[in-house]
């Protein structure tokens, strides 16, 4: 089946005037690199210094890109994006926490979302950082192989408690829980949790799915192995393919350390690595007369990307939506391709964020900066609002 990416009268039915108007004004802005950063600095120092600035933040890209501060203001955003056959993933997007108080926080919200979730239709996927519910130094410990000291090890076994309470809760309530990847330097001991949670929840069904980067060279091989062990050793693995978000500050601390980049030389090979990953990853989905023991979330905003894993569920026999596949994308962005693939059955969903506008700020940074920094993103918006903005005019 061929998407047709350019109908933006379908792709964008449920966008209100005022809310095109916002979303072009906003890439717009977000298409200017000193206009970024500017916005950046003084943003963060105006929240520094408890200066009324959060009124703007909420009008502009706290309402592009997030559903609200708590799970209940999110609730329009949810039933709008259903309506359209667009479920949600609840992401609660508060990061760089530090204390055991506020990651035991993370893990009360995220049972919040996922009881909410289990009443809701569009919420089958639920997601968690690991840097919401882990100090960073026992991550970074972990991946580098150090051994830890007593006070490491407690706070590890904390960490895993975390995990297995919400995974559980999961479990039970027939949800499935994503974990995020992040930088190299903690992912080591993610990726370690992660296969943990699989191993001991995904016995009979996926509750727990892991992510792999496509940016990261060596990838396939990674993804090769993961799917090996799984096989070994009796459990479903879920995968979430993803190109990767934080590659600027990758390169920037391989070359300030000194050790070679662990990020593909260019986009091309970015490219390659995710088109190989989803072939491997949907081949070991099976057909339908034999499914295997897979499931996969095909995170990206990347038209071929989309299609090709249109294609590749179709060469194996899989109808739209039968196949434990889902494409995402996130809230605020792309949707052409979101509203295109649930108007043809498939399963898609948004990561849809929200927090205190103060916590979510590294998130909508990173938004920000990905829209900016990333050439073709922005573009790729910009020219299909300025598409449905004519078409409305002329009609
Ligand atoms: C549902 C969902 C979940 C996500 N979860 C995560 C997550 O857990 N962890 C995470 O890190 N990110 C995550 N992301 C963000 C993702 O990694 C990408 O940053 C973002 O989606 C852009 O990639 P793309 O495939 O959508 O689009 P594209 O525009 O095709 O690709 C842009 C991406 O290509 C890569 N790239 C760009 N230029 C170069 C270059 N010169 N050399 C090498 N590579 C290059 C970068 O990864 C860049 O972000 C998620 C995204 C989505 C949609």
């Amino acid at each position: 089946m061929k998407l047709d990416f350019s109908d933006t009268a379908l792709a964008f039915q449920h966008a209100a005037p005022a809310d095109l108007r916002r979303a072009r004004l906003l890439f717009g802005v977000l298409a200017s690199p000193a206009l970024v950063a500017a916005g950046k600095s003084l943003s963060l120092w105006a929240l520094k210094w408890r200066l009324p600035v959060k009124g703007l933040i909420r009008a502009t890209v706290f309402r592009q890109f997030c559903g609200g501060e708590t799970v209940a203001e999110s609730r329009p955003a949810i039933q709008r994006l259903w309506n359209a056959k667009v479920g949600s993933i609840l992401d609660y997007s508060v990061e760089g926490q530090t204390t055991d108080a506020a990651f035991d926080q993370t893990v009360e919200v995220a049972l919040q979302t996922l009881a909410l979730a289990a009443h809701e239709p569009g919420l089958s996927l639920g997601v968690f950082k690991m840097t919401g519910i882990a100090p960073h130094e026992l991550l970074e410990k972990m991946t580098e192989g150090s051994a830890l000291n007593a006070e490491e090890e407690a706070q590890l076994s904390r960490v895993r408690a975390r995990i297995r309470r919400m995974a559980q809760f999961a479990a039970k309530s027939g949800r499935t829980l994503m974990i995020d990847a992040e930088e190299t330097w903690i992912q080591g001991a993610i990726d370690q949790l992660a296969r943990e949670a699989m191993m001991e929840f995904n016995r009979e069904r996926l509750v727990i799915m892991t992510t792999i980067q496509c940016y990261r060279v060596g990838r396939t091989a990674q993804l090769q192995a993961d799917l090996a062990h799984a096989t070994d050793h009796g459990y479903y693995f879920g995968v979430k393919l993803v190109r990767g978000a934080y590659m600027e500050k990758e390169r920037d601390r391989a070359a300030a350390m000194g050790y070679p980049s662990p990020i593909q030389p260019d986009k091309a090979g970015t490219d390659a690595e995710y088109d190989a990953c989803l072939r491997l990853a949907i081949d070991a989905l099976g057909t339908p007369e034999n499914p295997g023991h897979v499931g996969v979330v095909i995170g990206t905003h990347n038209e071929e990307s989309t299609q090709l894993g249109v294609d590749l569920l179709g060469a194996q026999g899989w109808n739209p939506g039968d196949a434990p596949v889902w494409f995402a994308q996130l809230y605020g962005m792309s949707d052409f391709i979101s509203f295109i693939l649930g108007h043809h059955g498939f399963r898609v969903a948004k990561y849809l964020p929200f927090g205190p506008i103060v916590n979510v700020m590294p998130y909508l940074l990173r938004r920000a900066e990905e829209n900016t920094s990333v050439a073709g993103q922005t573009g790729r918006e910009l020219m299909m609002l300025r598409k449905e903005a004519a078409r409305r005019a002329n009609r």
